[in-house]
Order: C-alpha cells, then sequence, then structure tokens
C-alpha cells in the first residue's frame, strides 16, 4: 500500500499535505476494498453467533494489523510526518454494546476469522450507544453517545427483511463490517437497522418517546428498563433482530440446498445470553410457514441452536411477562405454549417449565429444552451451572452440559495495545505466539535472566507513562508515573465490588493521616459505568469520586495516595489503561463473577492479579501458582452456603470489627460529606451495614492484608517482574482462539 498514492486519488494532495481526518478516511476506504477483496470462509455448515452487543472497539488499527499492512502504513505516515496513534483518534468507536458479554463477542468474531471458520456475527445497529459518561459534581451524567459518522465500516446492503409486530410491520435493513481475520480470511458482522429510526426524538440527555417503536427501535443499546414502555422497548429490540437474522439465515441455507428439515446441517445459531432467545420459536415458526409440522420444525430448529449462559444472577436471566409478548409479537405465544406444554407432559418440577405460575416466560429455559448445547463461560461458573443454578436441568441432560473459559483475542489486547511488549517477546521467542499463543510458555526460560526481566519492568515504565501522558492531556489528571498503578475498571455492579475497593482506600487514607506512610506512593485508578437507573451502582461513583477529590486535593496524603476515576470507560481506555497496570484488582464476590474477560487482559500485559477465587481467576492461579497471584476472601462453596442459609449479618461485622466500623462511617463523616450528597452517601452507609449482599465486610481483613503483601513484594523489583513474566507466559491458555477452537470442536463442528 502506497498511502500518498491514495491520499492522492482520493483529496489530490500528498499524505503530507493531508489532515489526519484525510489520511483515516483514504485509509477507511482502502482497508474496506482490501477486507472485500479477502477469501470468504466456505462449508456447508455456517455459524451465526447471535448476540445483542458486539463491543468491537476502533477498527482501523485492528483491521491494518490483521491484515499484515499496521508496521508499514506506520512507518510510511511517519516519513511524512504523521503520527498513526493521531490519525486513530480520528475514528468513533463503535458503542454496540456495554460490557464484557458484548467484549466476548468481538472477541470470538475476531478468531472466528482468524480460524478461517465459516461464521457470522448478527446484531442490531444501534445509533447510539449506552451512554456517554461525564462526570459533574462528583456523579455520573449521563449523555447521548452518537457514534455513526457518514462515512464509517458499515456498509449499507440491499437486503431487506419485513419483520411483523402487533402495532405494525417494520423493515428491517442489513448493515455490515467486515471481520478481517489475522492473516486469515474475512467475515461479517451483520447489523440490522430500520431506515424509519428518527434520531430527532431523542430529548435532554438520553431520553426519547418510548412508544415511537417504528421512530425508537434501533435508537438505543439497552434502553431504560425501568418502567413497562422501556420493557416492551427491549422485546420489540430481540424480535426485531432475531426475525432478520432467521429470515437472513433461511435464505443463505435454501440458497445453499438446505431442505428446511436439514437445518442443523447447513446452520447452527449460537445464542449469545438470553437476549436472542425468540430466535428459536421465530425459527419454528418460519419453518411451520414454509411447510414443516410443528414437530418436525421443533426438532430441526433445536438441533441447530447452542446457548452461553453467563450469569447466575437472578436478577439478570430475562423472564418475560406473557401479556408483553402479546402486545408485541403475539405470533410466538401459540409457540412459546407448545414448546411449554411438551416440557410440562414429560417433567413435573415445575421449576423447568417455561411458563411459571406468574405467567413469566422464562426465556433461558426456553434455550436450555430447545438448544443442544449449553455452555458456562469457566470452569467453576459451569461448576456452579451443574451443581446449583440449573441443577435441575442437568440432572435431565447432562449430556448438553460443557464449559468454554472465555477467551481474548491477543491481536488487540496485545499486538495493538502493547506492541513495545509483543516486540520483546518477539525477540525472544519468535512470531509463532501469534499464531499459537501456547507458544508463550516459551518465555519461562527467561524466568530468572535478569536482562530480561529489566526489559519487561522497562516497558511497564514506558507504558505508564504514556498513560500519564494520556490522562494530562484527555483530562487533565496528574499522576505519578514512579507509583504503583492499581487498577480496576469494569462495569460498575455490587457484585464485582467497587465499594470494597473503595473500603480499602479509606483504611489507607486513615492510616495515613495517622502517620503511618507506605514506602511507595499508590495510584489507584477505576473506571466504569453504571447503568443510570441503578442507584446504589450511582452511589459507588458518588463515593470515589467524593474520596478522589478528598484524597488528591490533601496535601499530608497525595504524596502517598492518588485515586483516579477514568470518565467513559471503554475499549479505547482499555486499551490505554491495561497495559500500564502493576496490579490487577479483580475482586467480585466469589461465585458471582462467571468469568471476567479483564483479568485475562491484564495478565497479558504483565499485571499481577489481585482477586477472589472467583469466574477465570481460579484458572489463572491454576496456570500461574501461588507466588505470582495475591488470592484472597471466602471461597465459592462458602457464599453459597451462605446465602442458602441466609445467615450473613453485616452488622455483626461493622459493630466487631473497627476497620471496618472506621471505615463505614467515613463514608457518612464530615469530610465527604463536604464534597458530596448527604443523600447518596448516606443510603451507600445504610446499604453497607444493613444488607451488604455481595459481603464486602468478611472479606475485608483478608483484602487488606493480601493488599499490603502485594505493595511490600512490589519493592523487590526482580522477584516482580519474574511474576510478571509468569503471567505473560501462562496467558496463552486465554487467547480467544482457543476457546474458539473448543466451541467448534464440540458444538458447532463446522
Ligand atoms: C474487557 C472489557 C470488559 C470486561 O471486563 P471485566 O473485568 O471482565 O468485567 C468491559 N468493558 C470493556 C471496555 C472491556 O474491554
Amino acid at each position: 500500500m502506497n498511502v500518498s498514492e491514495l491520499t492522492k486519488a482520493k483529496y489530490g494532495k500528498e499524505a503530507a499535505l493531508c489532515t489526519d481526518e484525510e489520511i483515516y478516511y483514504t485509509l477507511l476506504d482502502e482497508v474496506q476494498r482490501l477486507a472485500a477483496a479477502k477469501k470468504r470462509p466456505e462449508s456447508k455448515k455456517k455459524l451465526y453467533y447471535f448476540s445483542a452487543e458486539f463491543l468491537i472497539g476502533k477498527l482501523l488499527s485492528n483491521n491494518l494489523i490483521n491484515l499484515g499492512l499496521y508496521d508499514e502504513v506506520k512507518r510510511q505516515l511517519k516519513e511524512c510526518g504523521k503520527d498513526i496513534c493521531a490519525v486513530e483518534e480520528i475514528e468513533n468507536e463503535p458503542s454496540l454494546g456495554n460490557g464484557g458479554l458484548g467484549r466476548l463477542a468481538a472477541c470470538f468474531l475476531d478468531s472466528i476469522a482468524t480460524l478461517g471458520l465459516n461464521g457470522d456475527g448478527v446484531g442490531l445497529k444501534y445509533h447510539f450507544g449506552l451512554f456517554r459518561q461525564v462526570f459533574r459534581n462528583n456523579r455520573q451524567t449521563a449523555q447521548p453517545d452518537r457514534w455513526l459518522t457518514d462515512d464509517s465500516w458499515l456498509i449499507k446492503t440491499d437486503k431487506t427483511y419485513t419483520v411483523r409486530f402487533k402495532k405494525g410491520a417494520v423493515t428491517a435493513r442489513m448493515y455490515d463490517i467486515s471481520v478481517t481475520g489475522y492473516d486469515s480470511t474475512t467475515n461479517k458482522l451483520h447489523l440490522f437497522d430500520i431506515d424509519s429510526a428518527d434520531e430527532s426524538i431523542v430529548t435532554d440527555g438520553i431520553n426519547f418517546d418510548k412508544e415511537l417503536f417504528d421512530k425508537n427501535l434501533t435508537l438505543f443499546l439497552y434502553p431504560d428498563d425501568s418502567d413497562d414502555a422501556g420493557r416492551m422497548l427491549r422485546i420489540y429490540q430481540q424480535y426485531f433482530m432475531v426475525s432478520a437474522g432467521a429470515q437472513m439465515l433461511l435464505d443463505e441455507c435454501t440458497a445453499k440446498g438446505c431442505r428446511l428439515y436439514d437445518l442443523a446441517d447447513y446452520a447452527m445459531i449460537q445464542i449469545n445470553d438470553t437476549h436472542p432467545t425468540m430466535v428459536i420459536p421465530e425459527l419454528i415458526r418460519l419453518l411451520t410457514e414454509r411447510g414443516l409440522d410443528m414437530d418436525d420444525a421443533i426438532e430441526a430448529v433445536s438441533k441447530a441452536c447452542a446457548y452461553t449462559n453467563h450469569t447466575i444472577l437472578a436478577e439478570a436471566l430475562e423472564k418475560w411477562p406473557i401479556s408483553y409478548l402479546k402486545q408485541v409479537v403475539p405470533q410466538l405465544m401459540p409457540i412459546i405454549e407448545v414448546l411449554d406444554n411438551k416440557v410440562r407432559r414429560k417433567y413435573d418440577d415445575k421449576s423447568l417449565f417455561i411458563i411459571d405460575k406468574d405467567e413469566r416466560v422464562h426465556m433461558a429455559h426456553i434455550d436450555i429444552h430447545y438448544s443442544v448445547s449449553v455452555n458456562g463461560v469457566a470452569s467453576l461458573h459451569t461448576d456452579i451451572l451443574k451443581q446449583e443454578e440449573l441443577n435441575g436441568f442437568y440432572n435431565i441432560y447432562p449430556e448438553k452440559f460443557n464449559n468454554k473459559t472465555n477467551g481474548i483475542t491477543f491481536r488487540r489486547w496485545l499486538l495493538h495495545c502493547n506492541p513495545e511488549l509483543s516486540a520483546l517477546i518477539s525477540s525472544l521467542i519468535g512470531n509463532g505466539y501469534k499464531k499459537d499463543a501456547s507458544e508463550l510458555k516459551k518465555l519461562l526460560g527467561f524466568r530468572k535472566d535478569a536482562e530480561v526481566l529489566n526489559k519487561l519492568l522497562e516497558i511497564k515504565n514506558i507504558k505508564k507513562r504514556q498513560l500519564k501522558e494520556h490522562l494530562l492531556t484527555s483530562k487533565n489528571i496528574e499522576i505519578d508515573e514512579n507509583s504503583v498503578f492499581d487498577i480496576q475498571v469494569k462495569r460498575l455492579h455490587e457484585y464485582k465490588r467497587q465499594q470494597l475497593n473503595a473500603l480499602y482506600i479509606i483504611h489507607k487514607y486513615l492510616e495515613i493521616k495517622d502517620g503511618k506512610k507506605p514506602s511507595k506512593p499508590i495510584t489507584v485508578i477505576f473506571g466504569a459505568k453504571a447503568a443510570p437507573a441503578y442507584v446504589i451502582a450511582q452511589d459507588i461513583i458518588h463515593l470515589i469520586l467524593c474520596l478522589s477529590e478528598l484524597i488528591n486535593g490533601d496535601p499530608e496524603v497525595s504524596h502517598y495516595l492518588k485515586v483516579v476515576m477514568v470518565e467513559n470507560y471503554n475499549v479505547t481506555e482499555a486499551e490505554k489503561l491495561i497495559p500500564a497496570c502493576d496490579i490487577s484488582e479483580q475482586i467480585s464476590l466469589a461465585s458471582k463473577e462467571a468469568s471476567g474477560t479483564g483479568n485475562m487482559k491484564f495478565m497479558l500485559n504483565g499485571a499481577v492479579t489481585l482477586g477472589t477465587e472467583d469466574g477465570a481467576n481460579v484458572e489463572i492461579h491454576d496456570l500461574v501458582g501461588n507466588d505470582n497471584i495475591y488470592i484472597f476472601g471466602d471461597k465459592s462453596e462458602t457464599v453459597v452456603e451462605r446465602y442458602k442459609k441466609a445467615s450473613y449479618k453485616a452488622m455483626e461485622y461493622y459493630e466487631e470489627n473497627e476497620a471496618i466500623k472506621k471505615a463505614v462511617d467515613f463514608i457518612t463523616g464530615e469530610e465527604l460529606m463536604e464534597k458530596g450528597c448527604a443523600e447518596c452517601l448516606e443510603r451507600l452507609a445504610k446499604e453497607l451495614k444493613g444488607k451488604d449482599w455481595f459481603m464486602t465486610f468478611p472479606d475485608f481483613d483478608e483484602y487488606v492484608k493480601t493488599r499490603e503483601k502485594a505493595y511490600k513484594d512490589y519493592e523487590n523489583r526482580l522477584e516482580w517482574a519474574e511474576k510478571m513474566l509468569v503471567n505473560v507466559a501462562m496467558a496463552g491458555y486465554f487467547s480467544s482462539d482457543r476457546t474458539i477452537e473448543e466451541y467448534n470442536r464440540d458444538i458447532w463442528k463446522l
């Protein structure tokens, strides 16, 4: 590729005379052209990955890397005085997901294409992402995040499908994004939208008229569901996505000669969490409409579907009232009733039914009865599904249950975000690890090599300085690159326990005020969006922002401890934060985090985990061994028991543990009240003392002790570097290439 030739053709001038924006659009065109010219994988059977979210991140660099052009383009730009990073800045991050589940879907698409498998993603083209988070007066405010631009990675196709609702029909139009595999074939992400979407109905912030379904259907990812209209809108969105996707895939299969009964020979449908569940009754409906009888249609569809469970949190398992479904998609109800009746005829156990006594449809139950596979996303999570949450289903379908421990794409989370580290790795063990991540283990040969360990430390320092620079220029936040960077970035949720981290910070602040100074300064960094209707999550953000103002403004303390909360945490921020991290906080309550993937990204970039035995942390622990991870807290069995017996009393810990009492009381003490909103802080303190549903108090002492131990160990730089090296070396298991190979081997069989 010759960038200047391209800019001359597009703008009539050499690259050196172009703006970053002009260069960005030139590269966009060319990458689109090259991606389209690449081979598409071919096979009789094809995978359709249905997901409400694809958190794909910016695409320019990712595509350049996958097409093998990144270094060359970077060099050419440098020669004409341009910086590829500045060009990357022009791109808006596609805002099609909210967190781990959406990011997983994006990593999977990358790996599916890289492995040359025939598989496309199916989702929605949201006009606005979740929201843009802006902090005002130490609180989160939500602003519309319009990420679409006239010229973007989306290619408008002429494929359209009619989707019928009770209130009327809409036309679904398909848009495509090319998914370039690393040195491999190209797949597609199909995103559906309505031509009649009307952004002008969005008023102040992220509010809009929820009734106008033919205008609002695809405006927002996860519209506020705190009222009936909002919940109903989610059903509109889900049905719209699966109906258009189902029609599209049936057309593709028929074109390949599929007779409807043989659907499973031509298509596998992976249902990512319960949001796309209606694809099952919808496909059954379409097959009967095209001539199959009901029983044959049910069998054909069941053989083609597989379901991934992402959570055991009861409130996150979707149950739609029949009355809603009847108002939105009445055509599905007779089918759902048939599916439920089949279950009732076979089993007495009411917990297995699809429709419960309160006339609600349990979406996960449709998935489990009418698919070939049910998988969890980390080994502990799958065990809990089998033994606890879905035990009744496991007993009748043991063969359906399987584990697929999550993974991440190393192209984005190492090659792109940490070229310095990946260059060092290449110089030590060659380039093979880029396609076969298990080769990273060869790094273990350098465990005692002081020169290598020092290089590793030096790279970490470079990444820390880059982050410092980024925070300074973009947010005017100043941090000390010589401090320990202790980072917790992920969606804000009580089960992820940012509040436990905050309690530690208060504890540390009080110690410093008492004259007990840490020997090494500490910078604690948070990044997290909270759902706008999730009150306690907002309160936790408020607490962290107030603490940040108090601590950073206290000259007695700020030299030793700093608290930073990065606004609008997204993939782009993650790519800057993760490589700079020393200590990765993965402190969810054991049993609650299905897997986590942030933990894997940090490990791969040489951070050491401070975490509980939860989700994939358990597998990280097994891989790196006790010396290279900091584990604390109650085990999942203990937690599960405590819930069963309802034996946990937060107040007892508060009253008996001096340190906990001091830290909690500080939340409503004078210093913080001055900075923040009394109502919010009091509500949070009351929640902790009275309930603490995610059990931060029982883990508090051990958390403090373990964190101090990590800080102390950090001071022996060479020993610490060895821990970093072992983490990088053992991260190969968490490549999403491995995960996808397992999905294909056990479920898809493409
Ligand atoms: C990886 C990632 C997540 C998931 O993080 P967890 O720590 O696993 O919850 C969420 N958001 C973004 C932007 C990510 O890149």
